[in-house]
Parts: C-alpha cells; sequence; structure tokens
C-alpha cells in the first residue's frame, strides 16, 4: 500500500475522506448494560472542516463554482465553527471567504486560524446580524463586482446541506436500530432523515426500522420539529429535548464531568457544546432503560472539536 498523492486546491477533494470509520466503542457502563454502542467517526473527515460542517458545505460549493462566484459570505458566532470550517475550505478550494460575525469586535483563537486563512472578518452589531440579506445587501452595493458574491445562512442552513448530511448514513456496515445526533439549526438531522428514507428505496439496508433521535443542545429545543420538517417534510425523527444544559453553549458540571470520564475510557474526543451532550443523553437513556441491550446503536460524531478552544478553563 502506498500512500495517495493529493493535489493543492482546488482538485484535493475532501470526498476522499467521507468514508469515515464506524467505531464500536468500550465504556464500563456500556459493559454493565451489555449495549453496543458504535460511534460514526466524522470527525475524522478533516481537523477543520471538520464533521457536518464538510457534509453541509460540500454541494453548496460545488453549486457555487458551477454558478461562477468567487466569494463566499456567510455568517456565524465569534466561536463558530461553520466559520472555521468555511474559512478552511476557501483556502483548500480556492475561493474567497467574507465572515460577518455577530457582535462586538473581539479576538479569539476561531477568529485567528479563520483569518490566517484568508477570511475577511466583518463584525456586525447584533439588530442587524438578525436580518443577513439585508447586511449581505448592503455589503454587495460597495464591492466592485456584486455577482462575484455568494450567500449562505449562519450554520450553512441551506437546502443543498440536506443533500449532503443524508450521505453521512451511506454505506453503512449494518442496519442499526436506533441512530442520534446533536441539533443546532436540525439541519443534519433532516438530512439523516433522508438518507433513511433514501436507503429504504434503494433497498440496501432495510432501514425502516431505525428509529432516528436528535438531541437539541439549545433550550425549547422542541421547536425545531417544525424547521426539521420545513427542510425535510417527510422526516421521521425523535427529539429529546432535556439535554440543553440551559442552553446553547451552557454547561453543568456533570455534563463537564460526563466529558472527562467518556474521552479517559474511549480515546474519542467530545466537547461540550454539540457532542458532549449527545453522548450524555445517550448514557442517560441507557441508564433509564430506554436503550435496551440487544439494539444496536449509532451516535453520530459530527465533529467539532474547535468548540474547546473558548471552554479549556472549565475543567480546573
Ligand atoms: C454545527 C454543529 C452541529 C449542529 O448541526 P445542525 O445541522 O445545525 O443541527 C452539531 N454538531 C457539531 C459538532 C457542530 O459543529
Amino acid at each position: 500500500m502506498f500512500n495517495k498523492i493529493v493535489e493543492s486546491s482546488p482538485s484535493f477533494c475532501l470526498e476522499d475522506r467521507e468514508e469515515t470509520p464506524v467505531q464500536l466503542i468500550q465504556h464500563p457502563l456500556l459493559k454493565e448494560y451489555g449495549i453496543e454502542l458504535y460511534v460514526k467517526r466524522d470527525d475524522m473527515i478533516h481537523p477543520l472542516i471538520s464533521g457536518n460542517k464538510w457534509r453541509k458545505l460540500k454541494y453548496i460549493i460545488q453549486d457555487m463554482m458551477a454558478v461562477k462566484k468567487k466569494y463566499l459570505v456567510t455568517f456565524g458566532g465569534a466561536w463558530s465553527n461553520h466559520i472555521l470550517a468555511t474559512a478552511c475550505a476557501g483556502a483548500t478550494f480556492g475561493f474567497k471567504t467574507v465572515g460577518f460575525i455577530r457582535g462586538e469586535e473581539v479576538q479569539n483563537p476561531v477568529l485567528t486560524v479563520a483569518k490566517l486563512f484568508g477570511m475577511e472578518l466583518i463584525f456586525t452589531d447584533r439588530t442587524q446580524y438578525r436580518t443577513p440579506q439585508t447586511v449581505f445587501e448592503d455589503y454587495l452595493s460597495k464591492v466592485a463586482n456584486p455577482n462575484e458574491y455568494y450567500f449562505l445562512e449562519q450554520g450553512g442552513q441551506h437546502p443543498l446541506a440536506i443533500k449532503g448530511c443524508e450521505e453521512i448514513i451511506k454505506n453503512l456496515p449494518f442496519v442499526p436500530n436506533q441512530i442520534y445526533c446533536a441539533c443546532g439549526t436540525g439541519t443534519t438531522l433532516a438530512g439523516l432523515a433522508l438518507g433513511l428514507s433514501s436507503t429504504q428505496e434503494n433497498d440496501k439496508l432495510e432501514t425502516k426500522n431505525t428509529r432516528l433521535f436528535g438531541i437539541p443542545v439549545i433550550g425549547q429545543g422542541d421547536l425545531l420539529r417544525e424547521d426539521i420538517l420545513a427542510l425535510n417534510p417527510k422526516a421521521c425523527f425523535e427529539l429529546l429535548s432535556a439535554y440543553h444544559f440551559g442552553g446553547y453553549a451552557k454547561t453543568k458540571p456533570e455534563l463537564l464531568n460526563f466529558i472527562s470520564d467518556f474521552c479517559r475510557h474511549t480515546g474519542i474526543l467530545i466537547e461540550p457544546i454539540y457532542t458532549g451532550k449527545l453522548f450524555y443523553a445517550i448514557f442517560d437513556q441507557i441508564k433509564q432503560g430506554k436503550i435496551t441491550s440487544n439494539q444496536k446503536i449509532l451516535a453520530i460524531h459530527t465533529g467539532g472539536l474547535t468548540s474547546f478552544l473558548g471552554m479549556y478553563e472549565k475543567w480546573k
């Protein structure tokens, strides 16, 4: 076996990395309850264009290139995984990126890395930020060639994003009884639901009895149901909305302790914003007897390990 030579942008293609492993993990609690927990290691797609951020960007970038735009303009908070992924994708595939960042000007490791990848950062006050389309149009009125710019909502919300996420569960090595995924906007979950129904149609895997669970990482997570159905009206899923720990990017000591314990036993890094809440929920469902030992459980590791950068001081 030889290592593969890849070309530099734009033909260096991340698609080669999408066949991420499905790993059976070990943990004393799983042993005690006799549960087989498998993790789809989408965190291994790329260190910075990580997990579901690559899945969401993939067809958007292809679309942008097809319509010959030079600039991708998008939106995010100052710690956004989406901003970082977009900046790195721009440098990798050879297009320019502009990031409108919510709130007053700040400096942090995420924004520094985005700048290193050549992203232009524009800090935007919170009121204006709520109407991104208007912010985008104002910006276009000031640039030389407005028709070179492609608009992308915060978090990569776009109809093409679910098409990429649908592929997360392509070529699974077995039919899981249950699939679990963290939800911010719910786009990834909408894509997974599509993936389950299309594998059924293609008759590759008998997935019609596979149950899909979303773990909202924000408060009032039940409100996501409508957003998910707007993206995929046929989506079949359940939301477990009691695992937000006070809201987006909020934590509690029990979550931080869980994360330490999980990382130590599995060698898989998870973080407090998304995947920490996801695995906490799965383990809690096991303890409550809602997940039983004859089931094959698949958790989607959506990546996003840079979420740590703003939170490392929480573990003292
Ligand atoms: C952005 C992100 C999510 C949320 O994905 P949605 O499609 O918005 O629900 C989940 N996990 C990680 C690690 C993320 O970075």
